[in-house]
C-alpha cells in the first residue's frame, strides 16, 4: 500500500477528503511499510521512533473530525492524512526527542514544536522522528549515537545529512513528506543525495520555537517531498509568524505558488563560476550543465555571475557554528534534561556527564567553539568571521539586485559517499558543505531538486533567491524539476 504515501500530497488529501480513502487504513499501510523497509539488519533505520499504536489511534481521531468536517459542510485541513516524519530534534509529545544523541536519549518534551503543532492542526498525521547528525553536526547520520541511516538508492552508502533520517524516509515512500533542519545544507544536502526535493526557506520563515538549538543565527526548519509541489505544500502549512519564536518573521507567509505557473521563461538564471571548481565529480558538472540549458530551452535568461568572497564561505561557517553551539549546548549539564553521570560533586557531575554523553564530532566543535569565543581570540576569529560573513552576503544581494532572479549551482560537489568512509581530515569533511553554508550565512532561501543520477546515484541541483522570494523559488525549482525529468525515485516501487 506504499503507492498511497507515492501519491502526493494534493491527491492523498482529495482521497481522504471525500472518504474515499480511510485515514486509519493509511496508517496501517505506513506502518506496514517502515516495518518492511526499516528494521532489522539490513533496514533504512530512518526512524529512530515510530509507534503504530499511536498513529492508528490518532488516525482514528482524524478521521472523525473529518467526517464530522465532511457533515457539517466545512473544508477538510490542506494536509489531511498526509503521513508525515520529524526530524528528531523537533518536540514532539508523542514520540522521544533525543537530537540523534546519548546526552538526550529518551528525552520527552512536555511542549510540541510550532512546526509539528501546524502539521497537526492542518490534519497531517505524525508517523515518528527521524535520526539525524548528532544536534545537527554532520552531513551523513553517521555521527548519530544510534548508528546511521541508509541510502535508500544505495543500501552501503550514507544518505547525507544532518537530516538524513527524514530524506531517506521519503525517498524510500515510508511517508509522504518530512520536515528537516537546515542549519548549513542540514536539508538540501540530504534531498540531493537521496534524490527528493529539499526546501530551506529564508531565515525567520518558519518558527523554531521546539527546535532544539544549534546554532541560533542560521538554523531554520526545512521540508521533504518527492515533488516541488509535496515539499512546498508542507512549507506553505509551517510558515508564518509564531508570538512563541521572536526570530520569527510577523508578516503572513506570500503564497507559495502565486508564480508557479510562470514557468522559466523570461527568469534570470545566475550561475556563479565558484561554484563549479576543478574537482567537483564530473557527473555533477555535467547534469548541471544540462540542467542549466534545459531552463535556457525553456525560456531562462542564463547569466554567469561571481560570488566572489565564496572561498571563505567553510571557514566563516565554521567558525560562527560551532561558536553557536558552544554556547547553545552549554544546557546540557546532566541536571534539567537527559542523561547524568553521577560523580561526588557538581563539577565532576557536569563533565562526567558531559563527556559520556556527548560523541567525537559534538566535542570538537564545543572545543573549537569555545576557543574561537575565547578571551584575547574572540576578536581575531568570531568577530571577523562576523565582518566576512557580511561580505558573503553583500555578494548575493549585489547579484539579486543587478537582475539575477535565482541563483542555480550543484547542491553538493559529490555523490553519496560510502558507509564508513570518512576523510581523517575533519577540514576536508567540512569541504562537502561548500555549496550550501552561504544560504545560512546569508539567510536566504533554497532548495535542491533532483536532476538526475551520476555512477547511479542520485544528484541534486540547487536553487537560491533573495530574501522572502520564496513564491519566486518555488516557480524556478517546478521549472527544474520538469526539465530534469522524473526525480530519482524509483526505489521500492
Ligand atoms: N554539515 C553541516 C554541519 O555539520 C550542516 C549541518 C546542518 O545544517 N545542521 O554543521
Amino acid at each position: 500500500m506504499t503507492e498511497h504515501t507515492r501519491a502526493g500530497v494534493r491527491r492523498l488529501t482529495e482521497e481522504v477528503g471525500t472518504g474515499a480513502l480511510d485515514p486509519v487504513r493509511l496508517a496501517e499501510a505506513v506502518s506496514a511499510a517502515i516495518a518492511a523497509k526499516d528494521s532489522g539488519p539490513s533496514g533504512l533505520r530512518a526512524f529512530l521512533s515510530h509507534d503504530p499504536a499511536k498513529l492508528a489511534d490518532r488516525a482514528g481521531s482524524l478521521a472523525q473530525e473529518l467526517d464530522e468536517a465532511r457533515r457539517a459542510g466545512r473544508p477538510v485541513p490542506a494536509l489531511s492524512g498526509v503521513p508525515v516524519a520529524v526530524k528528531d530534534n523537533l518536540c514532539t509529545l508523542d514520540h522521544p526527542t533525543t537530537c540523534g544523541s546519548r546526552m538526550l536519549e529518551g528525552f520527552r518534551s512536555p511542549y510540541e514544536a510550532t512546526a509539528v503543532r501546524r502539521l497537526r492542526a492542518a490534519g497531517a498525521l505524525v508517523v515518528g522522528k527521524t535520526n539525524m547528525d548528532e544536534f545537527g553536526m554532520g552531513s551523513t547520520t553517521e555521527q548519530s549515537a544510534f548508528g546511521p541511516t541508509r541510502n535508500p538508492h544505495a543500501p552501503d552508502r550514507v544518505p547525507g545529512g544532518s537530516s538524513g533520517g527524514s530524506a531517506a524516509a521519503v525517498a524510500a515512500g515510508m511517508v509522504t513528506a518530512a520536515l528537516g533542519s537546515d542549519t548549513g545544507g542540514s536539508v538540501r544536502q540530504p534531498a540531493a543525495l537521496c534524490g527528493v526535493v529539499g526546501i530551506k526557506p529564508t531565515y525567520g520563515g518558519v518558527s523554531r520555537y521546539g527546535l532544539v538549538a544549534y546554532a541560533s543565527s542560521l538554523d531554520q526548519v526545512g521540508t521533504f517531498g518527492r515533488t516541488v509541489d509535496d515539499a512546498a505544500s508542507v512549507l506553505q502549512v509551517i510558515m508564518g509568524p509564531d508570538p512563541r519564536d521572536a526570530t520569527c518573521a510577523g508578516h503572513p507567509p506570500a503564497n507559495l505558488f502565486a508564480a508557479v505557473d510562470r514557468g522559466a521563461d523570461g527568469l534570470v538564471v545566475g550561475v556563479p563560476e565558484e561554484y563549479f571548481p576543478e574537482d567537483m565529480e564530473p557527473g555533477i558538472r555535467r547534469l548541471a550543465a544540462a540542467a542549466i540549458e534545459g531552463l535556457a530551452r525553456e525560456g531562462a535568461e542564463v547569466r554567469l555571475m561571481s560570488l566572489p568572497h565564496h572561498r571563505f564561505a567553510i571557514p566563516t561557517y565554521y567558525v560562527l557554528a560551532p561558536a553557536e553551539a558552544s554556547a547553545n549546548l552549554a544546557r546540557y549539564d546532566g541536571v534539567r534534561y537527559g542523561t547524568r553521570t553521577d560523580a561526588p560533586d557538581a563539577d565532576c557531575t557536569y563533565s562526567r556527564t558531559r563527556s559520556a554523553g556527548f560523541g567525537t564530532e559534538v566535542k570538537r566543535r564545543i572545543l573549537l567553539g569555545t576557543y574561537v569565543l575565547s578571551a584575547g581570540y574572540q576578536d581575531r576569529y568570531y568577530g571577523q568571521a562576523q565582518r566576512v560573513r557580511h561580505l558573503i552576503a553583500a555578494d548575493f544581494q549585489t547579484a539579486f539586485d543587478s537582475g539575477v532572479d535565482v541563483i542555480f549551482t550543484p547542491t553538493t560537489p559529490d555523490v553519496a559517499s560510502p558507509l564508513g568512509y570518512r576523510s581523517p581530515d575533519p577540514y576536508r569533511r567540512y569541504q562537502g558543505d561548500a555549496f550550501t553554508v552561504a544560504a545560512n550565512l546569508a539567510g536566504i532561501p533554497g532548495a535542491s531538486v533532483p536532476i538526475g543520477t551520476s555512477q547511479g546515484l542520485p544528484v541534486g541541483g540547487q536553487l537560491l533567491a533573495a530574501r522572502w522570494q520564496e513564491p519566486r523559488l518555488i516557480r524556478a525549482a517546478a521549472a527544474l524539476e520538469r526539465v530534469a525529468g522524473t526525480p530519482a525515485t524509483s526505489m521500492g516501487r
